[in-house]
């Protein structure tokens, strides 16, 4: 057997993974008010009903509803009282779910929850609580939804930790996509997930700032068509005073405007 030559090892160039880019991105760019560099960003519509915000949405949400640390689980029915619509009974049930809360913590301690909504196949919405909590009595919690709302369905029960709480839940809002009479989903109590110090990650206070109806590489092809991109990042490229484009290392993943 003849010698056979050694495979050269395979260089992969060094870029960031491709990310999806919402098909409704804009470019909000502007200046920075101290640098003089420019900076665009590339917006999303944040929609579930986007093939690309709607998983990125549930990701996040993922993510959030673990980190408040859970233990129970509450299902909160509404019933379907006749002549009422399903929009109706979402508007008249959805305030009484901290009037619920203010309840409990007077009565058992301190509980921080985040709620998320499902509607049933006939149409009407029911809402599944997941709780930090003490130990609550389910007779008294069906007692105080009923005083607040008449219907009285309600369960509670303990989360086993190796149970995914939280992909059981998300599995709900991508199976529902969208739900005619709100956009507004999930909420969560102030004291959820206490928001790690994120000092490091820059804000930008920008000057003279615009937006155009196209994408991100778009703009940046459009108006910089000898600059030498590296590579870029699906949502944010900053354009020194040399005239250099450079991507923005920070994982736009984590962005979360708090509007569920
Ligand atoms: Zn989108």
């Amino acid at each position: 057997m003849g010698n056979v030559a050694a495979m050269p090892e395979t260089v992969q160039p060094t870029a960031p993974p491709s990310v999806a880019i919402c098909p409704q991105q804009q470019t909000v760019c502007g200046r920075d008010y101290n640098g003089g560099w420019k900076h665009a960003f590339g917006t999303r519509c944040n929609r579930w009903s986007c093939e690309v915000c709607g998983p990125q949405r549930t990701r996040l949400l993922c993510k959030r509803l673990a980190a408040g640390k859970p233990n129970r689980l509450i299902t909160l029915t509404c019933g379907r009282p006749a002549g009422r619509e399903p929009g109706e009974v979402w508007e008249a049930t959805r305030r009484q779910v901290p009037e619920l809360i203010r309840k409990i913590r007077k009565q058992v301690g301190d509980i921080e929850y985040a709620r998320v909504m499902e509607v049933h196949k006939s149409g009407y919405p029911h809402y599944h609580l997941v709780v930090r909590s003490p130990f609550i009595d389910q007779q008294l919690l069906s007692k105080w939804w009923c005083h607040l709302t008449e219907a009285f369905i309600v369960d509670i029960r303990k989360v086993n930790p190796t149970w995914k709480v939280a992909e059981y839940l998300s599995k709900y809002l991508t199976k529902q996509l969208t739900v005619p009479f709100t956009t507004s989903r999930c909420s969560f109590s102030r004291g959820w997930d206490l928001k790690e110090e994120d000092d490091d990650k820059p804000t930008y206070d920008l000057r003279e700032a615009s937006r155009e109806s196209c994408k991100l590489r778009s703009y940046l092809d459009w108006y910089y068509p000898d600059a030498e991109i590296d590579w870029l990042t699906p949502s944010h490229a900053i354009i020194t005073s040399a005239g250099q484009i450079i991507g923005d290392l920070w994982e736009d993943d984590d962005d979360d405007d708090g509007n569920w």
